[in-house]
């Protein structure tokens, strides 16, 4: 070869690396409308994305990678409160006789499949010690399933002492827990009276903050729920039977509520038959629930006029309900009364807030990870279009594209 070859062949070659160099490969969404997880929302932009992340939403005529002038684009949604291995064994039942881990392990990356297809592109589990193989076989990138975190092993022993709970709370962190959960009252199938006394409560929380750990607790009764809020735990779940000063308490004290209305109960009203005989779900258990509904449904719409009051969405779905999350989104919208934006907050960046992932996951603006869904319809104007869910990327990464014309 000659010189002037040998050099043309050369820079040939390094001109063809510029591009590669200088411009990063980008993925480009148009978005007809993006409501961006904070409150806003933009008409006809053009969304960047570089990796996993968001690198730019601007405006812009060129063709896009996936054109959504005709949907809405939101956050990936978050659920703050599921039970990701809860299923229906091979009898049809919520019991599991018989079970091999083996089956039982992939029962668990079906209910991950199905909330992710759902929209959920973030969900925390409350919580057993199976999620953690789970959680880390998600987070290796070939399993398609939310982004998961676990509380592995929950307090809910009233006999514990003290120093019992802060051990258990000590070894759930050791175990590799990303959220303490504690029953600080009894289920709502036994009328949800408080078990642990407000000393043990403490204990747990405090135990749980030392180590840099949020705490989930599970609280019915009011005083539960006072007794958790003054420990200082992150999230108050369920408090069916709060009343104006629970909710005020917990505003003043910025601990989130993430009270249950439109999925939990129903989805078990719905199984009876799968469930009844389990446990404390006998008759008067679906009595109490089915009687909670009414109750849950005027407990929100009180808890909703306390402005200053964080309120997140955590479905606590179980057997049944997995894939089904934002139910509970729509429900409180139609049902409660909440402002549709207010409603998506809670699933994007309040729960992102709730579960210590503000700074990552929650809202679409520049240098967030590139969680987002795409709708059908305007989510505002019917929140029910949070059920037709086309499109859902995770991490820069497309799950599902279901979207007409694409
Ligand atoms: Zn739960």
């Amino acid at each position: 070869m000659r010189i002037e070859a040998k050099i043309a062949a050369l820079l040939g070659a390094a001109l063809m690396c510029v591009p590669a160099v200088a411009i990063a490969q980008q993925t480009t969404i148009r978005a007809g409308a993006l409501i961006d997880g904070r409150g806003g929302i933009q008409r006809n932009v053009v969304i960047g994305i570089e990796g996993n992340r968001i690198a730019s939403i601007g405006s812009g005529n060129a063709r896009a990678n996936y054109d959504f002038s005709n949907f809405t684009v939101l956050p990936g949604l978050i659920d703050a409160h599921v039970h990701i291995g809860a299923h229906f064994g091979r009898n049809g039942r919520a019991s599991t006789p018989g079970e091999t881990p083996a089956e039982e392990a992939l029962y668990g990356v079906e209910n991950a499949y199905m909330m992710l297809m759902a929209g959920f592109t973030t969900v925390q589990s409350i919580g057993a010690a199976s999620d953690v193989p789970l959680r880390d076989a998600i987070a290796r990138g070939k399993i398609p399933g939310p982004r998961l975190l676990t509380a592995v092993s929950p307090v809910n022993n009233p006999s514990m002492t003290v120093a019992q709970i802060k051990d258990h709370v000590r070894k759930a962190v050791a175990d590799s827990a990303d959220v303490i959960k504690l029953f600080a009252s009894k289920s709502i199938r036994e009328g949800g009276g408080q078990t642990l006394s407000d000393e043990q409560v403490l204990a747990g929380c405090s135990e749980a903050k030392n180590l840099g750990k949020r705490v989930w607790v599970h609280a019915h009764a009011a005083s539960a729920v006072r007794a958790a809020t003054v420990a200082g735990c992150t999230t108050v779940t369920h408090g069916s039977q709060i009343t104006d000063s629970e909710a005020e308490l917990m505003a003043d004290h910025g601990t989130f509520f993430e009270p249950q209305t439109g999925l939990l109960l129903q989805n078990y009203l719905e199984n009876k038959s799968r469930f009844l005989g389990e446990g404390n779900f006998n008759e008067a258990g679906f009595k109490f629930m089915e009687e909670g509904i009414a109750l849950n449904d005027s407990m929100f719409k009180m808890a909703i006029r306390h402005k200053t009051l964080k309120i997140n969405m955590g479905t606590d779905a179980v057997a049944g309900a997995h894939g089904q999350n934002a139910r509970e989104i729509v429900y409180r919208v139609q049902k409660g009364g909440q402002a549709p934006m207010d409603a998506i907050m809670s699933a994007t960046s309040i729960n992102a807030d709730a579960i210590g992932l503000k700074d990552r996951i929650g809202a679409l603006a520049p240098g967030m990870e590139a969680d987002l869904i795409a709708v059908e319809g305007d989510p505002l104007a019917d929140i029910s279009a949070l059920l037709r869910v086309v499109f859902v990327m995770k991490g820069g990464k497309v799950y599902r594209n279901i979207a007409p014309g694409q």
